[in-house]
């Protein structure tokens, strides 16, 4: 019986790892010689492996997507490899399922397990008890499923359960009485349920569109990140970085809420303007609901947000009215706010939150779900957003020129992504085992004194922003990636169609 550790993280020391190895490997030997098991596994003939890979949460996440089509981290997978229901083969081991070595000695390789121990340690808090104690029980729950045990309804689960308390008390790891048990079995049923398939077209207690419409600056594109957990919209300090719609989409067991993010309402002063306020109000109309954003430290509305309301009046659908912001002030200096915009429109609610510290967020997701209608999924569910990763990386790119420049690059600049090549690993399973991704992007500028102000001083700026961008680009996208950044000139490309085009600033007629 062998057991083969791979840890891919650095937050689980070399001493845990020997002490979790030598646990867990005495683990599988008491498993494998119960009467639970199937005698074949334990005839002395060969030896019985497996492996366990501890890996980070964004790793584990991206494993769900890839093998079970679930957008979440997890504490544990298993990938078995046996043919095996409830301890017994189904059928006789066959040449093939034995690897030999030189040596010509026999090894039965049982499948591999995948552990985070960076959720282990958050398990292990919430349930009091030790760490090494949490690292083990995951352990064993997976070689329970590499041995064919399975947790699909209750009979099944309570019989797992209990093998497992049997194998951890054997090997001096017992329950300890400050232990929260019917949590983790009320957790794993939740598990179990979002687990079930999840087919695009399944008719959903809630399910739609919700428009954020706000003024720019209100925490817009803060709020969705907090959502969805990951970097999709840009958050910037300045205003108006939100240029194309961006749609998250959040899942939960009963619900699918798809958001449209806006570049925000305010005052067409040019043609983009114009796109932007079109858009916004574009996201509205095709929405379930219509959640307005305003900045808490402001009580009065402005003509921007009455504009907002009236628009959302007009187009009946469900209006809620989001405090942001309200880390930022007092409770009592919110009352102005809300009796004015009261005074406004029938509100279905008014929430406070702080998007940036993620306080009240899952009040509102609760509100938002609960206006949604019944219906089919709109899409699968490891979909996060309906954008690529080349449209997401130009914005990134964005990004990074609005943080590294000030107020002489104004909002004027466009990012055309050139090319987008990808490289697949000489081993790759699929098409996102790449190991290089290389971009060729255009920054456009309209002026030829914003052009060496983004070059800078022997390009040192653009090299700044290329770095950066380059940085976030490789966290999104999980692999190597080669930036290359031209700078481009063209003149009042803002106001001429035939740019707004090209750039993807196009008004939809609808
Ligand atoms: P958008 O233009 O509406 O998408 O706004 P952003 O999400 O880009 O946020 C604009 C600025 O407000 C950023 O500097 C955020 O950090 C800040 N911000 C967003 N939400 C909050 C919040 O809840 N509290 C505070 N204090 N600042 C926030
Ligand atoms: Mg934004």
């Amino acid at each position: 019986m062998s057991i083969s550790i791979y840890n891919q993280t650095r937050s689980y020391s070399k001493e845990e790892e020997k002490a979790f190895s030598a646990r867990v490997s005495e683990a599988l030997a008491v498993l494998l010689s119960s009467s639970y098991i199937d005698k074949r596994l334990s005839s002395g003939d060969c030896d019985v492996s497996a492996d366990i890979k501890l890996v980070g949460s964004a790793a584990i996440k991206k494993l769900n997507a890839e093998h079970r089509g679930l957008d979440k981290v997890t504490d544990v997978l298993s990938f078995p490899v046996l043919d095996m229901v409830d301890g017994k083969l189904s059928s006789d081991l066959m040449p093939y399922d034995y690897s030999i070595d030189s040596k010509g000695k026999k090894t039965l390789m049982i499948g591999d397990v995948v552990i985070c121990p960076e959720c282990a340690k958050k398990q292990s808090e919430e349930y009091g008890h030790s760490m090494e104690r949490e690292m083990v029980f995951l352990a064993v729950h997976s070689f329970l499923h590499l041995l064919g045990f399975d947790h699909e309804n209750g009979r099944d689960e309570e019989k797992m359960f209990s093998i497992q308390e049997e194998i951890m008390q054997k090997i001096g790891l017992p329950r300890e009485a400050s232990e929260v048990s019917s949590k983790r079995e009320a957790k794993s049923s939740k598990a179990e349920s979002l687990e079930a398939e999840h087919p695009v077209g399944e008719i959903l207690p809630h399910c739609g569109y919700c428009a954020l419409i706000g003024r720019p600056n209100v925490g817009k594109s803060t709020l969705l990140n907090a959502i969805s957990g990951m970097k999709l919209a840009i958050v910037s300090h300045k205003p108006q970085t939100t240029r194309n719609n961006i749609s998250a989409i959040y899942n939960r067991d009963d619900a699918q809420v798809i958001f449209v993010d806006t570049p925000g309402i305010h005052r067409p002063e040019s043609k983009l303007s114009e796109f932007m306020v079109d858009s916004s109000f574009r996201a509205a109309k095709g929405a379930d609901v219509v959640v307005l954003i305003v900045d808490g430290r402001f009580s009065k509305p402005a003509n921007v947000e009455k504009k907002a309301v009236e628009t959302a009046k007009k187009l009946k659908k469900p209006l809620l009215l989001v405090v942001n912001k309200a880390d930022a002030v007092s409770k009592e200096s919110l009352l102005p706010l809300i009796a004015n915009y009261s005074a406004m429109a029938d509100f279905e609610e008014i929430i406070p939150i702080s998007a940036l510290k993620e306080d009240g967020i899952e009040e509102l997701m609760d509100v938002i779900i609960s206006k949604l209608p019944s219906q089919p999924r709109y899409f699968p569910i490891e979909e996060v957003t309906d954008q690529s990763e080349r449209e997401i990386s130009a914005e990134l790119i964005r990004e990074q020129i609005l943080h590294y420049t000030n107020e002489e690059i104004p909002h004027g600049t466009a990012v055309e992504i050139d090319s987008f090549e990808e490289e697949l690993k000489e081993d790759a399973v699929d098409s996102y085992d790449r190991s290089l991704i290389k971009i060729h992007a255009s920054i456009i500028c309209e002026k030829d004194s914003h052009k060496s102000i983004l070059l800078g001083k022997n390009g040192q700026m653009i090299k700044r922003i290329g770095t950066a961008a380059r940085q976030n680009i490789e966290k999104m996208t999980d692999c190597k990636v080669f930036l290359d950044l031209y700078v481009k000139v063209r003149k009042d490309w803002k106001n001429k169609p035939v740019f707004l085009n090209e750039f993807g600033y196009t008004k939809k007629d609808d």
